[in-house]
């Protein structure tokens, strides 16, 4: 008899966007003539870059010739593209590391959700609120959460960010020994300047935090004092592990690629106290469990570093942010607050009124046809608010400013 993990069936039964595809299909049947604008899911667009097109068809002519055929690769990445990473994303930006600390995956979800293997698994656990809502689920499987109350585990610390701290947390009033931390954040938009994650590195060395920093948006930061990744910190290796995908990046969400940085520098404890490099035991887990990303996406996601490939990814970077500045005008206009925008592809609007976010939700659905996701669906701090995102294409987004000023104004 296969005794299953019982901590999947605290897992709460339906999926936030599986909520709101149910809304959305209810709706078009009984509305099948109204056009649908989609602001909801936060998936991108626009086609793949020429430069990446080009290197992953000659990765496939390379798969048809004996000579440069690839099987198996490392399970860690190949190093043209580890090479690539580390030249592009951080020595530039002043941060040295180890090809050997870059291990690239098939995406930040997958690793932001693994990562806990190497964990035990009564750690505690801290969070924004309202949070990308993997960092939870995947600790509720592996038994770190406690049981659900009223909306919240008893065992994760929610640290609020809202509208009153101006969406800049404060340290947790508990102790925590694991905390995620997600800049540009999903799904409020909003960022941290250096001193303000300055504030959460010296925290994490003061008191043995691991910070599982989740930077998958860093490449829709406009402003240059807003910091790409945490090891512009001084001291971020010995505490944190970083998080980076190219979906958003480069439009890979369909392709799946990504990358996680794990320093040498940063221990954890086995009970006894002795230290053991984070590093190894991840190297371990993947080695194990993890049988590499695709050449072809590799070569793909390496042509992004490219000189042609850096323009042609700035451009629909600038696309996005683009209609992300159409949509915070838009919004504004019409006398809706809203946050983030600037440096992420996320708008976190405030409900007018005094709604709740469901009811916002269906008001935007069956009014004005426009689908956001419900601030509350990632976390309690998010009632009152709805995320739209800037990923559609120009025209639905033009569409739907137009939308909302002739409903509300
Ligand atoms: N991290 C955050 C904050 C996200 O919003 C997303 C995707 O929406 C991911 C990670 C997942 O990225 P990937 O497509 O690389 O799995």
């Amino acid at each position: 008899m296969a005794l299953i993990n019982e901590h999947f069936l605290k897992l709460q039964n339906s999926y936030l966007f599986s909520d709101i595809a149910k809304k959305v299909n209810s709706f078009k049947v009984t509305h099948p003539k109204d056009k649908i604008i989609r602001m909801g899911i936060g998936d991108v667009t626009q086609p793949l870059a020429p430069a990446v097109i080009t290197a992953m068809h000659k990765a496939v002519d390379d798969m048809a010739t004996t000579e440069n055929f690839h099987g198996y690769g490392p399970e860690q990445g190949y190093s043209f593209l580890i090479d690539a990473i580390i030249k592009n994303d951080y020595t530039s930006r002043g941060v040295f590391l180890e090809p050997s600390e870059v291990f690239v995956s098939d995406g930040a979800k997958s690793d932001c959700g693994n990562i806990g293997d190497i964990l035990r698994h009564d750690n505690s656990i801290g969070v924004l609120d309202p949070v990308y809502p993997v960092y939870i689920d995947s600790n509720v499987m592996s038994g770190r959460t406690g049981v659900l109350e009223d909306g919240k585990w008893s065992d994760v610390v929610y640290i609020p960010c809202t509208e009153e701290n101006n969406f800049t947390p404060e340290l947790p009033s508990r102790r925590v020994d694991i905390l995620y931390l997600c800049y540009p954040n999903n799904p409020t938009g909003t960022t941290l300047t250096k001193d303000e994650l300055k504030k959460w590195v010296n925290y994490a060395l003061a008191n043995d935090v691991l910070i599982m920093y989740d930077s998958a948006y860093e490449a829709y930061i406009q402003d240059p004092n807003i910091p790409h990744s945490i090891y512009e910190i001084k001291g971020a290796k010995k505490v944190a592990i970083e998080f980076r995908s190219f979906s958003k990046t480069a439009g890979f969400t369909g392709v799946r690629c990504g990358y996680t940085v794990v320093s040498k520098e940063l221990n954890g404890f086995t009970l006894g106290g002795e230290r053991v490099q984070l590093n190894k035991l991840w190297n371990r887990r993947q080695t194990t469990k993890f049988n590499g990303t695709s050449y072809v996406t590799q070569r793909g996601a390496e042509a992004i570093y490219t000189p042609e490939g850096k323009e042609q990814v700035k451009a629909t970077i600038n696309y996005y942010m683009t209609n992300a500045r159409i949509m915070k005008e838009g919004l504004q206009a019409c006398g809706l607050k809203m946050y983030g925008g600037e440096n992420a592809p996320y708008l976190w609007v405030k409900t007018p009124k005094g709604l709740t976010s469901w009811k916002f939700f269906d008001k935007l659905l069956y009014e004005v046809n426009i689908v956001g996701t419900p601030g509350v669906g990632f976390g309690p701090s998010g009632e009152g608010y709805l995320r739209l995102t800037a990923f559609g294409d120009r025209d639905d987004t033009l569409e739907a400013m137009a939308r909302l000023k002739k409903w509300l104004l």
